[in-house]
């Protein structure tokens, strides 16, 4: 059974900021992205992410990534880089145009006028858009064959100053409303539902509210919910609620200090800690000064403490009304059903001015350059000279661009920096100027377009040199023009993208409705962004005709280096900044407190104490069962099922998966890393990258990257490691995951034989860039997903394969490449030698298996490749397993790094104690997350997130924290999980709901490319399919009494845990001094 599907895929609905960018034509290569990463959630461990995250994540979510969602998603992905090609109408598929349409007097009934239709051939969809005659609100019904259906709700909601109100508003709205009247109707559809995805976003300058599930009668209820949600909330009746998500005031007692609390207030202290995020946000305030965008929608940490309840209040009447919104359908419902479930909702309404209020203004553009400097919290260890950052930004227009030239501008970012080959990424990265690219290219999701490039881990001195570079490398991009291959490259990666269309976990729904909403939020045409045949047909023709420099050198000229309209952002690192923020923020509470009388101070501690105990009391049995559920009976009573043959071909293993995936074949080559030695281990991420990015003796990288680009739809190497389930040795191995159109799997397999066997590790000035880039990279994830890193080291100190991942991807990952940085100067012919030798012991027959996803034809017919491939691997007599035996030293530990916020982890082995895996652990730990942690650790502690993962692989169970503003206090709660269980009364329509959730994620939606793979791991790890309907059967009848004995099994990790947090050095000081050095003290930044 899926075990690590089970459990790892419990917030599936959450997607990874980093792996998240704007959406415009071709910034689909990175919802490709986001698609691998729906993968991860089997990979039980973690690795590298080989993708620079290029663009700055915009949007604030309700819920944040799962400890595994972020930090197991990096170990795969498709990266852009190797994204790519096909020849223009290679993949298409037949549909029929009978898609339903609903009658007109029917949505004259309901209230609606149509107001245009069109029948959309690039997603095979029959889209009409209608109108609400009462209140102006605007409806998208799109029609198909998909049965993951979508639903959104948006409304436009500009902020006047950065308080947080939409964010704030966005997390409030969700906390109870007139149907249904409990504490958060949200969580109960986390943990009841089939949704395949479920979550909330705030732009700077809309909110949005998606769900999406493959089940009709699920569908309607999420959507009932959300309706009524946004309609009618409770919280604009509810100071409590916006104090709970906004801020507050917190004190327990009159004699201890004051301190602000607020789960939004949390969150975004998080995110002003990220150096890349606190960048972002400066050079979208500069690049905007004079409307919306020069606030922050998320909210400042020192500015929303002034918001105020009335201010809030007043937002949600004004803004969210049906005048001001836009609504999205997609799927195979009926088209009918969706106008009466909203006329039910939009006719208590009548017509508003909100649109006029809302309409956001243009930015005139400046006539001279800006240039400002910021600070950064560093920590004080390392080279602060080398910490610069350094980034670029212009507006590239006064007002928004036609479609045809965004697509254009699309295409040329792709050729700028889309690959590691294309030149203004190639350039910045060769220069050695700085470890790792920044700003996000272009960036058109918000009313003007923006273009940002810049480096990071610059040295001061040289930060001029940089813009220097920067400018004449775009320059020369405007005077010489692409090369030809480079163009038709881009091409290719771009169309197999489109036509691809690989959302992964995403739905493919949801990313149509956001891609369409970036043009109606601004009262423009909603089907144009959903076309691009068109306009990519007349851009192909143009190149052909006029060569791609006449096309793209006057948008250089035009768009950047003849626009005044430039911010140079500046940032410099303050080692200082952290404490100073810090110390700011005391003193105004102190100030506060002095302010207060006696009886104030008694009245907070009070109120203080109210809400607590109205957060932890658990809504009334009435309340919950207002929230519609499905029934057990609703459903299936077998896992679903992936389509698997296993043969031989030469010997070698074949697994192939007969499935419909639009002429594309997915392949995956796997290869032993058993024979590994284990010192060679942490130089494993930087193999699989020189394979593709270093070159062969015929091809340089650039020609190499190019060829995947232009015969494939792109390769990846990443490593994968588990432990397997009753069993000392850890399944690992390296995966290399390939895509081609059926017509090209010839070359795809050529192409993995020649980054196999072929590629050389001898460019000693690249690799070192590399390792570089891999700091920076894990620099980031420290401070951004430092669950994810205490995870990894918790797991390093309880079993083999987690030592293995934490050497690949974790704190000990970031000691090496510091190390290596210095080893590749003075010993490469080492380095390359240890490169070379994890090839040879790689590549053999006896070590591979072979994974295989098409339709039976294109299944068959891609055998002789294989063949041909096989033959070309060398045969070792037996592939000897090396000595694994290296686990991390047991003890606590506290990784010290510049944060406003911790991360905060607890685990402990659950095997060990005898327990025997059974499938009511699935129902219980997401249970725990959605109960107990959620009310304590988030809604009264105050933290972003908090959650359990069970890794019923190695039988590590663990609790994690996010964004967390304590630290010993969330221990404790971990600490109480066993007793809350024990003593857990529950009915059984709680139960029935925990049951169906668990069964939710279990079942998750899952492309064609995405079972196949997940079948794959399963065959890796043993998992049959014997076990996967005896782990349902479990899960289906799991009772109370299991929770309570699971109660008992937990407290293995109160007694006998090992903990691990990031957080800052005063909390961590502080936690020290309170419980006699519970932690070893290291430090990380
Ligand atoms: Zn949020």
């Amino acid at each position: 059974m899926e075990t690590a599907v089970l459990l790892r895929s419990s917030n599936k609905l959450i997607f990874n900021p980093r792996h998240y960018s704007p959406h415009n034509f071709f910034r689909l290569l990175s919802s490709s992205s986001i698609s691998s990463s729906s993968l991860t959630p089997l990979n039980p461990h973690r690795s590298i992410n080989p993708l620079t995250a290029r663009s700055l994540p915009r949007r604030r979510k309700l819920i944040p990534p799962s400890a595994t969602s972020s930090s197991s998603s990096p170990s795969f992905h498709f990266n852009k880089h190797h994204f790519s090609t096909l020849s223009p109408h290679a993949i298409a598929t037949p549909y029929s145009l009978d898609a339903s349409t609903v009658p007109d007097e029917v949505a004259a009934k309901y209230g609606f006028e149509k107001v245009s239709g069109e029948f959309i051939g690039e997603c095979k969809s029959k889209a009409v858009l209608f109108k609400h005659k009462k209140t102006g609100a605007e409806v998208m019904s799109v029609s198909n064959d998909d049965e993951n259906k979508v639903f959104g709700i948006v409304f436009r909601t500009p902020p006047k100053d950065s308080t947080g109100i939409p964010h704030i508003l966005e997390h409030s709205v969700l906390c109870g409303s007139r149907k249904y009247p409990l504490k958060e109707p949200f969580v109960e559809l986390l943990k009841g539902s089939l949704h395949t995805f479920l979550n909330a976003f705030t732009y700077p300058d809309r909110t949005c509210y998606p769900v999406a599930s493959t089940n009709t009668k699920d569908f309607y209820n999420l959507v009932d919910v959300y309706l009524d949600a946004v309609f009618f909330p409770k919280c604009v009746e509810d100071y409590q609620t916006f104090q709970q998500e906004g801020w507050h005031f917190e004190l327990n007692d009159p004699s201890e200090e004051i301190s602000y609390k607020g789960v939004v207030f949390n969150e975004m202290k998080g995110v002003y800690s990220q150096p890349d995020n606190i960048l972002g946000r400066a050079a979208q305030q500069a690049l905007f000064p004079d409307n919306t965008y020069g606030v922050d929608s998320g909210g400042d940490p020192k500015v929303i403490p002034k918001l105020t309840f009335e201010q809030f209040k007043e937002f949600h009447g004004k803004y969210y009304h049906p005048s001001n919104a836009r609504i999205w359908f997609y799927g195979d419902d009926d088209p009918s059903e969706r106008l009466r479930i909203l006329s039910e909702y939009l006719d208590m309404f009548d017509a508003s001015s909100a649109p006029n209020e809302s309409r956001v203004e243009q930015q005139k553009l400046f006539s001279e350059p800006v240039r400002i400097i910021e600070k950064y919290p560093a920590g004080d260890g390392g080279d602060l000279k080398k910490k610069h950052m350094i980034c670029l930004n212009w507006l590239l227009a006064d007002k928004p661009l036609d479609l045809e030239t965004e697509l254009t501008l699309g295409f040329l970012d792709h050729l700028m920096l889309g690959t590691p080959a294309s030149p203004l990424r190639k350039i910045l990265l060769e220069s050695g100027l700085g470890d790792a690219i920044v700003g996000g290219g272009i960036e058109d999701e918000l009313l003007q377009p923006q273009f940002s490039i810049g480096l990071k881990g610059v040295f001061e001195e040289h930060i001029q040199k940089v813009e220097e570079l920067v400018m004449s490398t775009l320059k020369k991009l405007k005077e010489e023009g692409f090369e030809t291959e480079a163009v038709e490259a881009s091409m290719n990666t771009i169309e197999f993208s489109l036509r691809e269309n690989n959302t992964g976990s995403f739905p493919r729904g949801l990313s149509l409705m956001l891609r369409s909403i970036s043009k109606w939020i601004y009262d423009m045409n909603p089907f144009e962004p959903l076309k691009y045949e068109k306009p990519l047909m007349a851009l192909k023709a143009r190149i052909a005709e006029e060569g791609s420099k006449a096309v793209f050198s006057p948008l250089i000229e035009k768009f950047i280096l003849n626009n005044p309209h430039c911010v140079t952002v500046e940032m410099q690192p303050d080692p200082e900044k952290a404490s100073h923020d810090e110390a700011a923020e005391r003193e105004i509470l102190e100030k506060v407190k002095a302010s207060m009388t006696e009886e104030d101070l008694a009245e907070l501690a009070r109120a203080t104490q109210e809400l607590r105990l109205k957060q932890e009391t658990p809504d009334p049995p009435e309340a919950l069962r207002s929230v519609p559920s499905l029934i057990l009976r609703d459903i299936p009573k077998e896992p679903i099922h992936v389509p698997t043959e296993v043969g031989d071909i030469n010997g070698v293993k074949v697994l192939k998966h007969d499935l419909f995936t639009n002429d594309v074949l997915y392949a995956e080559i796997v290869f032993n890393m058993r024979s590994l030695k284990q010192e060679l281990l942490p130089l494993v991420p930087l193999f699989c990258q020189s394979l593709l990015e270093m070159g062969t003796k015929d091809l340089t990288f650039v020609q190499l990257n190019q060829l995947i680009g232009r015969k494939t739809g792109g390769i990846s190497v990443y490593p994968f490691t588990s432990s397997v389930r009753g069993r000392e040795d850890p399944c690992s191995h390296i995966v290399v995951r390939g895509k081609a159109m059926a017509g090209r799997v010839e070359d795809l397999f050529n192409l993995v034989n020649c980054v196999l066997q072929e590629v050389r590790f001898t460019d000693q000035q690249r690799f070192k860039q590399f390792v570089s880039q891999s700091k920076a990279r894990m620099e980031n994830r420290l401070r951004g997903s430092g669950h994810g890193i205490a995870a990894a080291r918790m797991d390093a100190k309880l079993n083999v394969a987690g030592w293995i991942s934490e050497q690949m991807g974790g704190v000990s990952y970031l000691e090496f490449l510091k190390a290596l940085e210095k080893r590749v100067d003075q010993d490469w012919a080492g380095v390359s030698s240890s490169l070379e030798e994890i090839r040879i012991s790689l590549l053999s027959k006896n070590g591979c298996l072979i994974n295989m996803t098409a339709d039976g034809k294109n299944l068959t017919n891609s055998e002789k490749y294989v063949s041909k491939f096989l033959d070309l691997l060398p045969s070792k007599s037996s592939v000897e397993a090396a000595a694994w035996n290296a686990q991390l030293s047991p003890g606590n530990e506290a990784i010290v790094i510049p944060t406003q916020v911790n991360y905060v982890g607890k685990a402990a082995n659950i095997y060990d104690t005898g327990y025997k895996l059974h499938g009511s652990a699935y129902v219980i730990s997401k249970y725990i997350s959605n109960t107990w942690l959620w009310d304590r650790v988030r809604v009264s502690g105050g933290a972003y997130g908090g959650f359990c993962d069970f890794d019923t692989h190695s039988g590590v169970f663990s609790f994690l924290s996010y964004r967390d503003p304590n630290l010993l206090k969330t221990l404790d709660v971990y600490d109480g999980s066993g007793a809350f269980l024990r003593e857990l009364e529950m009915d059984n329509d709680t139960l029935t709901k925990a049951i169906i959730g668990t069964i939710g994620d279990v079942d998750s939606y899952q492309l064609a490319d995405a079972k196949g793979y997940s079948s794959l791991l399963r065959y890796l790890l043993g998992i049959t399919e014997e076990e996967r309907q005896k782990r349902r059967e479990e899960i289906l009848s799991t009772s109370l009494k299991d929770f309570k004995e699971f109660g008992e099994v937990i407290e293995a990790v109160k007694d006998k845990g090992v903990s691990v947090v990031v957080a800052s050095p005063e909390d961590v000081d502080a936690a020290n001094k309170e419980r006699s050095n519970y932690f070893d003290v290291k430090k990380a930044l």
